[in-house]
């Protein structure tokens, strides 16, 4: 890859969106496309609420430009969008923390990006397949043990994605500062294939449920934790273990409660994704700012910030992946999801 660990503190913060084909369900519908990426950092999102005749009079209010770090369009694949997240496994092996976020509404494509299919997996399966391959070419020196963990962050509770039986866990800080979940099981292979099988497994145990706009949507942030930890392979009493820790997360729809006429408990629900995804951006955003001053940035907030305290941040590096469908039918989601994610920049 083109950034390497030299330039790590050049590349803090990468945002990108990706605008995903249309749906065979939306094709039904005959809709009208008023997301286009038009160049490979840039999108124009059409307001299809406006007066068309604005256009005519070539008042171009209609249209609002957002440019990003990339802009995948429906045609880019899973490995083109990979490739522009996987300068961050240069910097886990040396022992510094990174997280990728899929951001968007429901049905925007998030999980296609992160999880994907088995026969096209997402960043998850590749950047662990990228992972094993790159110890093994660094091995000879060095002893490399990674693991993986697998949980969902759902109303303010923490569950074990790969062994659901085990209830609520619990967030623990070390003297030192280190984040760790209780209990959470960690897993360690090398066969990609086994990965995948884990994390399609764990992803049917996220917490889905219908809402009024949607289908199914899914109301918890699924995060796979990646901890890769680094020895010299000749024992001696200096010697240092790095750890290193990479978060790939799937983020909980970004639509708001009070648009998909929730009530009761999938407003609390609604209630506690807004407060996270806010809390989250405001990390992002005084992150973003050049030297901002860390010690305003309120980890507390959520509990999806208080798992990243140490991983956002100073020597680590962000990756924000926003989504939206390119249909009219999504505008204001499309709209709202841009703005997120102008915001984080
Ligand atoms: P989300 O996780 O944001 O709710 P999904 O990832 O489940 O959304 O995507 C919704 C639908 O769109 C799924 O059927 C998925 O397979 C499809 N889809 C999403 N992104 C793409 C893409 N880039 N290419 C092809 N199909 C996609
Ligand atoms: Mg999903």
């Amino acid at each position: 890859s083109a950034k390497t660990a030299k330039n790590w503190r050049d590349h803090q913060l990468t945002v990108a969106l990706r605008v995903r084909p249309f749906t065979e369900e939306e094709l039904e519908l005959a809709p009208t496309k008023i997301a286009h990426v038009v160049e490979d950092n840039m999108v124009v999102l059409l307001d299809p609420t406006e007066d068309p005749d604005d256009i005519l009079r070539a008042n171009r209010s209609r249209e609002k430009q957002y440019v990003f770090d990339y802009a995948f369009d429906a045609k880019a694949t899973q490995e083109d969008v990979y490739q522009q997240t996987s300068f961050l496994i240069d910097g886990v092996l040396d022992g510094f923390n990174a997280t990728v976020f899929a951001y968007g509404a429901t049905g925007a494509g998030k999980t296609y990006t992160m999880l994907g299919q088995d026969n096209d997996p997402g960043i998850m399966a590749r950047t662990l397949n990228d992972l094993f391959t790159a110890m093994e070419d660094t091995s000879e020196n060095q002893v490399y043990k990674v693991t993986m963990s697998y949980l969902e962050i759902y109303n303010e509770m923490i569950r074990d994605l790969l062994n659901p039986s085990s209830g609520f866990l619990d967030l623990r800080e070390d003297a030192a500062g280190n984040v760790q979940v209780a209990g959470i099981s960690e897993v360690s292979t090398k066969s990609t294939r086994e990965v995948m099988r884990l994390l399609t497994r764990g992803n049917k145990e996220r917490t889905s449920e219908p809402t009024a706009a949607n289908k199914t949507s899914s109301r918890s942030h699924a995060v796979l934790q990646v901890t890769v930890k680094k020895r010299n392979r000749v024992r001696n009493i200096s010697q240092e273990i790095r750890v290193g820790k990479l978060f790939m997360i799937d983020l909980a729809g970004s639509e708001r409660a009070a648009q998909t006429k929730n009530r009761g408990k999938r407003m609390i629900e609604g209630a506690h994704i807004n407060r996270s995804l806010l809390a989250l951006g405001n990390c992002i955003n005084a992150l973003a700012e050049k030297g901002g001053n860390f010690k305003y940035v309120n980890f507390r907030d959520s509990k999806l910030t208080r798992l990243l305290k140490d991983s956002l941040g100073g020597n680590c590096r962000t990756v924000m992946i926003a989504h939206i469908s390119p249909a009219s039918m999504f505008f204001e989601e499309s709209r709202n999801t841009l703005l997120y994610a102008d915001r984080a920049k």
